[in-house]
């Protein structure tokens, strides 16, 4: 901070406790401003889409604010608050230009640990109660295949070697494009069909089998799937694609059919439990992770019963749990059956005490394995340990005797010894499972330097 000239934060408004810290950085920033001539601070994303010029009117210190469709103005806004000019920009956009942004800039791709993240869709219309989502990212749009694909080559062929394709509701990716496909295609007898470019028809099973086709592209993901876009096509890509991982992140909610319905999650518990099963028939190793809500208007102990007994019986690998956060524009704001701050805290904490050993156990259970992992750096729990995730997206802590340790994005292969709620321990023995030649990490060579020399080399 003490160098930069311009600060932007990016902030998100799902709970109402990101908000709150937005207001409270926003006012330690005042004080930074001050302290030297020519800074500037904006402020992105949701909170911004939401807010705009009320933000510019509430905090002088303030610059600039732009929303979630207006990245691209981010040059020139940063330009225009040298000058001395305050700007808000929170128009909608339906244009495929939104999805060309300077972060596909080479030097701002992906990270070193090889990994890197290819938007595919953008905005939901799914329009749940609880979920501010929709009114902050936009209506529904997906990016042309063609740019995926492209831009996926591109990350691979720079030393990326796993891939995360994004989107608010991913797996519906296309969708609204294939519908109107299909009703120009019924209003012109079928000459349509044969006009459409072709991935304006390509379903979201489509995009990743091209994408694990790239050679070199050792992992792919997808984050977040909605449980109800789960075709035949893709669950079956979970056995036929090689570089697909084994883990989905599967958001559930709730466990009680009466709390999905009014959360407007279009599923029932009983779906969501078959498409379990389907899934894991498909790939019975797969390690399914979701999202919780407890303490959502009218969840009665009975709904919160439901929810444990589906989570124990799905036994799920991890979860993200949170308390039930009224936000503004959400149709469950009218919804009545408050439930008490007390009551969902004590839920919150059930429900965490059984994930937690729900993850132990799934831990202890890989002991002895040897896990493929694609090395991040040094462990957060310090020391010498290095980091790294296997393809079930658990962190795997390990130590090595080795004299030179793996550099960022090798993959190697860990013999897990130990395990905690938290991450898996291993031990490596030195050998670099890689057929490509291995990621020399220059000292003080910058991640565009190191991507350029990989790929020239
Ligand atoms: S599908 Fe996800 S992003 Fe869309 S409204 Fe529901 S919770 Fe929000």
């Amino acid at each position: 901070m003490d160098d930069a000239d311009l600060l932007i934060l990016n902030t998100c408004s799902i709970r109402d406790k990101a908000e709150h810290r937005l207001y409270s950085e926003l006012g330690k920033l005042r004080e930074w401003k001050a302290l030297a001539r020519g800074r500037a601070v904006g402020v992105a994303g949701c909170v911004a889409q939401q807010q705009g010029d009320a933000l510019l009117r509430r905090f002088p210190q303030l610059d600039f604010v732009y929303g979630t469709h207006n990245l691209r103005r981010v040059p020139e806004m940063a330009a225009a608050a040298f000058r001395g000019v305050r700007d808000s920009q929170t128009e909608e956009s339906r244009s495929q230009e939104r999805f060309d942004l300077p972060s596909r800039h080479p030097s701002l791709e992906g990270d070193p640990a090889g990994r890197a993240f290819v938007t595919v869709m953008e905005g939901c219309d799914m329009f749940c109660s609880f979920c501010i989502v929709p009114s902050t990212r936009g209506r529904e749009i997906s990016r042309a295949g063609a740019e995926i694909v492209a831009e996926s080559r591109n990350l691979v062929a720079s030393g990326i070697r796993e891939l995360t394709l994004l989107g608010q509701t991913v797996n519906a990716y296309g969708r609204h494009d294939r519908r109107r496909a299909d009703a120009r295609a019924e209003r012109e007898a079928g000459a349509a069909l044969a006009l459409a470019p072709e991935d304006s028809r390509e379903s979201f099973a489509g995009l990743l089998a091209r994408i694990a086709k790239i050679p070199g592209l050792a992992r792919l993901r997808y984050i977040s799937p909605h449980p109800i876009f789960f075709d035949e096509d893709l669950i079956r890509a979970h056995a036929e694609l090689e570089v697909l991982c084994p883990h989905i992140h599967l958001p559930l909610q709730s466990g009680s059919s009466r709390t999905l319905e009014r959360m407007r999650r279009r599923h029932t518990a009983g779906e969501y439990r078959q498409l379990v099963e389907r899934l894991r028939e498909s790939r019975p190793d797969l390690a399914i992770t979701t999202d919780l809500i407890v303490g959502f208007p009218g969840e009665t102990d009975a709904d919160f019963a439901e929810t444990l007994a589906l989570v124990r019986e799905v036994s799920f690998t991890d979860s993200f749990i949170f308390k039930y956060s009224p936000r503004p524009g959400t149709a469950a704001r009218s919804l009545d059956g408050e439930v008490s701050d007390a009551v969902a805290q004590a839920r919150l904490e059930e429900l965490q005490d059984l994930q937690r050993s729900l993850t132990l156990q799934a831990h202890r259970a890989r002991v002895g394995e040897v896990a493929e992992i694609l090395v991040e750096g040094p462990s957060r729990r310090g020391g010498a340990q290095l980091s790294g995730r296997d393809p079930f997206h658990r962190i795997v802590n390990f130590s090595t005797e080795a004299e030179s340790p793996p550099a960022p994005g090798s993959l190697i292969r860990v013999e897990i010894v130990d395990a905690t709620p938290h991450s898996l321990i291993g031990v490596w023995s030195g050998a670099v499972d890689d057929d490509r030649p291995p990621r020399i990490v220059k000292m003080g060579a910058s991640i565009a330097d190191e991507r350029r020399a990989v790929i020239s080399s």
